[in-house]
């Protein structure tokens, strides 16, 4: 064994700053059109407006953590009611699998809020410092009043964006308008503001600074999808066949691609395709318009580099042409994941609609099973928890549909009404009483439907009621 006094080789390799240049073209433009209408949602959903009575902010789309609710336009979840929340996350991420398993890392090209919040990160950074040459001269040049000016501005551009952004997520959870006037007036929740702190911190790090990093060292999503692609899946390809050997096109017997370097220079994850499918690429797509636009420029046919799938590469090498891009989109595969995701989302569909407008739980009371009034009477309890889901206080009332006859009174009530709070969930104690000698005094068990109806307001009445069976315990002699 032998023993040296040199260090061991570093595991850790500076980040090298990726600055990409700017192009256009299809996916670039289909890019923008996405990213704003991500960003344009994200911003604009908590300020829309939905009527949701005196007792509830007017906001479309809320998020009432206080009371474990989740309003999203006509529709609200109640706590109890979680499982559409778990259906729509099931169905997020079938369609994760669907996309990836079709066109590869779509998400990450087009719609992950990183590459989303990157690219108008990386926008700024343009509009504010140039193109590529001028932001990598200023990257080497040393610090002076230009530089830092223009550091300055944009980094002052990006804390703005930070903040919209964190701003914008807390006004999911409360009243847009009025938390927007507490933040100003610094009269908001603490919590208000740590949270657009640590959003705006966040934000401003993730975008700014740490870009591709985030996808290639801190996201397991590209792991996960390795597991998700296959041959069949299109993902951004180079026709080495017909690009190599690269050089000038002057040169006889060079093939198509003239190493410009337009793919390598406008790649945010600063990777060159030509080197085969790597782990790193998000199948963005931007690479496929520079080297489209260099092409038509020499005048070469375009897509040396393109959407493809291994099968068609194998295809092309024989001479033959690839598959048409519906044959990979639908393959057994993607289909079984469409039929899951649709199947879930009709069933979730009909669940929303067949929901009871009234929401009542009726629980017997077993301990005792019953008790013997000094009348010779047996009464049985039940604890009723009444579901308010309108905007106002509404009254409920009861009733008993059995072969014996029964007699019903609210604990602590003096009829056989209840008023619940808008909004609210009430518990009440509903007493059944069977007369002495009675059928449903002497049987063991009898059958007994209880009704509740919602009385509704005093303005607008309600005839609404829903039933539940459930059983009366006599003395069984
Ligand atoms: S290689 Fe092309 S598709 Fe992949 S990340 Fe770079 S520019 Fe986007
Ligand atoms: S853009 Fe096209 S031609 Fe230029 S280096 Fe890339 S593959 Fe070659």
């Amino acid at each position: 064994m032998t023993h040296t006094d040199s260090p061991p080789p570093s595991l850790y390799a500076a980040r090298e700053p990726i600055f990409p240049r700017r192009v256009k073209g299809t996916f670039r433009t289909l890019k923008w059109w996405l990213m704003g209408a991500m960003l344009g949602i994200y911003y604009i959903t908590p300020w829309l407006r939905w009527d949701r009575g005196p007792s509830l902010p007017d906001q479309a789309v809320l998020v009432d953590i206080a009371n474990r609710r989740f309003f999203f336009f006509m529709i609200e979840i109640w706590p109890y009611e979680f499982y559409f929340v778990a259906g729509l996350l099931i169905m997020a991420g079938l369609g994760l699998f669907l996309f990836t398993s079709a066109a590869g890392r779509v998400w990450c090209g087009y719609a992950c809020p990183q590459t989303v919040w990157t690219d108008l990160f990386i926008l700024v950074e343009r509009w504010v410092e140039g193109d590529r040459n001028a932001r990598l001269r200023l990257h080497r040049q040393s610090w002076n009043i230009e530089k830092l000016r223009k550091r300055a501005v944009k980094w002052t551009v990006w804390l703005l964006i930070g903040l919209a952004t964190g701003g914008a997520w807390v006004f999911y959870f409360t009243d847009a308008p009025t938390l927007l006037q507490n933040l100003i007036h610094g009269t908001a929740h603490p919590v208000a503001y740590i949270t657009m702190a640590i959003l705006t911190a966040t934000t401003f790090f993730f975008g700014g600074f740490a870009r591709e990093q985030i996808c290639i060292y801190a996201c397991p999503w590209p792991r996960i999808q390795a597991a998700m692609v296959d041959e069949d899946t299109l993902t951004i390809g180079y026709r080495d066949w017909r690009g190599e050997p690269r050089g000038k096109a002057s040169v006889e017997g060079n093939g198509d691609c003239i190493d410009c370097m337009a793919c390598v220079n406008v790649c945010p994850m600063g990777i060159d395709i030509r080197n085969g499918q790597q782990m790193a690429c998000i199948t963005c797509g931007l690479c496929i318009d520079a080297c489209n636009d260099t092409m038509a420029k020499i005048g070469k046919p375009l897509n040396l580099i393109s959407y493809m799938a291994l099968t068609d590469e194998t295809r092309e090498r024989a001479g033959q042409p690839p598959k048409s891009v519906w044959a990979h989109v639908f393959r057994p595969r993607t289909v079984m994941y469409t039929v899951l995701w649709a199947g879930i989302g009709i069933a979730l569909v009909v669940a929303l609609f067949l929901r009871a407008s009234i929401d009542v739980s009726v629980t017997p009371v077993r301990n005792p099973m019953f008790v013997t009034l000094s009348d010779g009477s047996i009464r049985n309890t039940y604890e009723l928890r009444l579901r308010n889901k309108h905007g106002e206080d509404r009254w409920f009332t009861f009733a008993a549909t059995s072969d014996a006859g029964f007699l019903l009174t609210l604990d602590g009530e003096p009829g056989l009404k209840v008023l619940v709070p808008a909004n609210a969930t009430k518990t009440q104690r509903l007493f059944v009483t069977a007369p002495a000698h009675s059928l449903g005094a002497e049987a063991a068990r009898t059958d007994l439907r209880l009704w509740i109806q919602d009385l509704g307001t005093e303005a607008v009445p309600s005839n609404d009621r829903v039933h539940h069976d459930t059983v009366f315990n006599g003395k069984g002699e």
